[in-house]
């Protein structure tokens, strides 16, 4: 079987069903799977819980948590529950990595639309000085901001940002490159090819700037449409630059698992062969007959340079005493499910 591991997948939300078992089937193809917590139907403290009895279950698994903005939009954090203690502590249960969703036009605005505050700065610069990876969703693909292109899903998901007040595409990127441009040496992948399938002329300027810049290739069904139409292009891209590239579906608990199979075929027929799949677009898309070292860059050998050759170990102890932290920030409902946990796992 070929070495992959999937970079970005989400648990967010509790099922009905037993969670730490979701991803058996999956695991099935795949050599480990990087969770990420993200702030959607839950806080992030909670999801850094679920995720973090998800990897006591599953050890062989690599979990990034978010930092929970605790008063928003950001002002001046709380002494002992700041950026950088929450990263600290994070890192002490076992996370190899942080996961910020803060550059999404809806978390980007109830944040107070700021991605270089001063106290996420002290967070890029600790976790610049660490060697820690960084995954960062920023923006989302242009046509959302469009009231003539932006689709019927992105609208019902309140994804569709045409009432003015939120940043523009182009804020939210300026923001992203200084943060790059104030932590060069920051290990940071942005998730989605960087929402710059139609630009990826900038991908190739920051590559050149920034050494350990890379970004995903979760779809964004519209990546790989622009790939589909500009092939020879996109082909030449991928060769010269596979060492920034890293693969990912984005698949998440409870998600719709025909439509995560289909995905998973596509990314990786595109990626590791020379034959043809329909599409995003229902078009053929053609593989990109890269070399073996090359296919492996991007289906691992970038994200275990990254995040390390295997998870790093957990620590029920600093698990336990985050919750209790933390607790005020549940719900009763987050409660109620993670009282078993803690009695099975803890
Ligand atoms: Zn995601």
């Amino acid at each position: 079987m070929r070495k992959i591991i999937d970079s970005h997948l989400h648990i967010s939300k509790w099922g009905e069903d037993d969670f730490i078992s979701c991803f058996d089937k999956y695991r099935e193809k795949v050599h480990s799977i990087n969770i990420c917590a993200i702030p959607f139907k839950q806080s992030n403290v909670c999801n850094n819980i679920m995720v973090g009895f998800y990897k006591l279950a599953n050890p062989d698994t690599y979990i990034h948590g978010g930092i929970e903005l605790i008063e928003v939009p950001i002002d001046n954090m709380l002494e002992d529950m700041d950026a950088v203690t929450q990263y600290r502590e994070l890192m002490e249960i076992g996370f190899d990595g942080i996961k910020m969703l803060e550059g999404k036009p809806t978390e980007h605005k109830r944040i107070g639309k700021n991605l270089n505050h001063p106290s996420l700065n002290s967070l890029y610069r600790e976790m610049e000085r660490d060697g820690t990876h960084l995954l960062m969703h920023v923006n989302d693909p242009d046509e959302f901001w469009d009231p003539d292109r932006a689709p019927d899903w992105a609208v019902k998901n309140g994804w569709a940002y045409l009432d003015g007040t939120y940043s523009s595409f182009e804020e939210i990127r300026e923001q992203t490159i200084k943060i790059l441009k104030d932590h060069p040496n920051l290990s940071i992948t942005l998730a989605h090819f960087f929402f710059c399938s139609k630009e990826p002329k900038i991908l190739e300027e920051l590559f050149s700037l920034y050494p350990n810049f890379c970004v995903d290739l979760t779809p964004g069904g519209e990546m790989y449409v622009e790939f589909e139409k500009n092939y020879s292009y996109y082909k030449d891209f991928f060769n010269r630059y596979s060492d920034r590239l890293i693969f990912g579906t984005d698949r998440s608990y409870m998600g719709d698992e025909e439509y995560a199979s289909w995905l998973f075929n596509v990314v990786t027929t595109f990626i590791g062969t020379d034959k043809t799949v329909k599409s995003f677009d229902n078009k053929e898309l053609k593989g990109l007959s890269l070399t073996q070292d090359k296919i492996d860059n991007i289906l691992f050998a970038n994200f275990e340079r990254r995040v390390g050759s295997s998870p790093k170990l957990m620590c029920k102890e600093k698990l336990r005493s985050y919750i209790e932290k933390y607790n005020f920030a549940l719900t009763e409902e987050d409660k109620k499910n993670i009282e078993p946990l803690i009695k099975k796992y803890l």
